[in-house]
């Protein structure tokens, strides 16, 4: 018995994926070597290697779990990037853009069903409420507890009960770009313009968000649609962020079996 982090209950705990394990196969491919499997690139520790270890703790019990499952994973699970298509990306792709935007093609939420939509908010404040209370040990991450105790608060009683998040701008990204879906990130906060921008990648989506009171870049582009969340459709491969990823994949040291792979053929496949 332990004490759950969302419900704050003693209960027998969960030994909890911190992404959910469906996504997992999805992060493998099949090659002319066989199934792969999935590659870890870690910009901290400086290493590229290939595992099937998957990322686990006790957090959560029972119930809490269940919760995460039906109100986000197991309806994301259907709309993410697998090797047989990507369906949200299908169904978006067939409505009209709201905005055009040199970057991004933005879209009205209601060129997605409600259902799909408020699922794909709950995972992606569960997934940011995780990191933030998640015990790294000695894994470096680059998110550290990043939400703070007030926002960790406001998302654990989101995730609980439904209750409002305030100072909550979020942007949700499919990639347009084939070659680039089937990764995942974990979640990162960076400060620009005076405010963090949290973020992670999942199977064909990029989450970005920002929390706080103060004035953003992103606070603008969610005025400007009129939207929160905006949902939009952009080329992650021509994202700064992925240049710099593969330029550091290019380069640093692999360990293990991967050792003897080629990266950039895989990657191509
Ligand atoms: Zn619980």
């Amino acid at each position: 018995m332990a004490i759950c982090r969302l419900c704050k209950q003693e209960k027998k705990l969960i030994n909890s994926h911190f992404i959910p394990a469906a996504a997992y196969s999805h992060l493998r491919w099949d090659t002319n070597l066989g199934l792969q499997q999935s590659v870890i690139i870690n910009q901290y520790t400086n290493s590229i290697a290939q595992t099937d270890k998957q990322v686990k703790q006790p957090l959560l019990c029972g119930a809490c779990e269940d919760l995460f499952s039906k109100k986000g994973e197991r309806i994301v699970g259907q709309l993410w990037a697998t090797q047989s298509g990507f369906p949200l990306f299908e169904i978006l792709r067939s409505k009209e853009p709201a905005a055009t935007h040199p970057l991004f093609e933005g879209y009205s939420p209601d060129s997605i069903d409600k259902g799909h939509l408020d699922a794909l908010v709950y995972f992606a404040v569960s997934i940011f409420w995780r990191a933030s209370v998640w015990d790294w040990q000695r894994d470096k991450n680059p998110y550290g507890n990043g939400l703070g105790a007030r926002y960790e608060l406001e998302f654990a009683n989101f995730l609980l009960s439904g209750s409002k998040l305030n100072n909550f701008c979020l942007y949700i990204e499919l990639n347009s770009d084939e070659k680039t879906r089937r990764m995942f990130s974990f979640p990162s906060c960076v400060r620009r313009e005076g405010s963090w921008y949290h973020s992670f990648v999942i199977l064909g989506f990029r989450f970005v968000m920002v929390v706080g009171a103060g004035e953003s870049k992103m606070k603008r582009v969610c005025d400007m649609f009129g939207f929160n969340p905006v949902v939009g459709i952009s080329d992650y491969s021509s994202t700064a962020v992925f240049k710099g990823l593969s330029e550091f994949a290019r380069i640093a040291p692999r360990r293990g079996k991967f050792g003897r792979l080629d990266l950039a053929t895989l990657a191509a496949k």
